[in-house]
C-alpha cells in the first residue's frame, strides 16, 4: 500500500499547515508526484477519501498533477525532459556520451497548493 502511506504523510503536512493557519476544514489539496515514483492516482484518491471520510475534510478536492522527467547531463549539463523513462540509460541527445544523468523534476511527492477555511 505505496499510496496510502504516501497519503498519510502528505495529510500530516497538510494537517500541520491548516493549524499554522488556524484553519481547521480542508477544501482543497494539490499534490505534484515525479513520474518516476510510479503512483497510481486511483488509488492516492481512495487514500484520500478513505483518510478524510468523518473528518472535517470530508469531500475536499483533491488534485494530482503528475511531474514529467527532466534529466540534465552531468558532463555537458544539458537539461531535457524525455516522454520515455528510458532516457535515463540512454546517451545524453546533445553530446552523445553515457554518463549518468541527475534528475531535475519528476522525482517525489510534493503537497503543492492547499486551500482551507
Ligand atoms: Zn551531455
Amino acid at each position: 500500500m505505496h499510496e496510502l502511506s504516501l497519503m498519510a504523510s502528505v495529510m500530516d503536512i497538510a494537517r500541520e499547515e491548516l493549524s499554522r493557519h488556524g484553519a481547521s476544514r480542508l477544501l482543497l489539496l494539490r499534490i505534484r508526484y515525479g513520474v518516476l515514483d510510479q503512483v497510481q492516482p486511483e488509488a492516492m484518491r481512495m487514500a484520500f477519501e478513505a483518510m478524510t471520510a468523518g473528518t472535517p475534510h470530508e469531500g475536499a478536492t483533491l488534485e494530482l498533477v503528475e511531474e514529467p522527467l527532466g534529466l540534465r547531463c552531468s558532463l555537458c549539463g544539458h537539461v531535457f525532459h524525455p516522454e520515455d523513462r528510458n532516457a535515463l540509460y540512454a546517451p545524453c541527445p546533445a553530446c552523445g556520451d553515457t554518463v549518468p544523468f541527475s534528475i531535475t523534476e519528476g522525482e517525489g511527492i510534493f503537497l503543492d497548493h492547499l486551500e482551507a477555511e
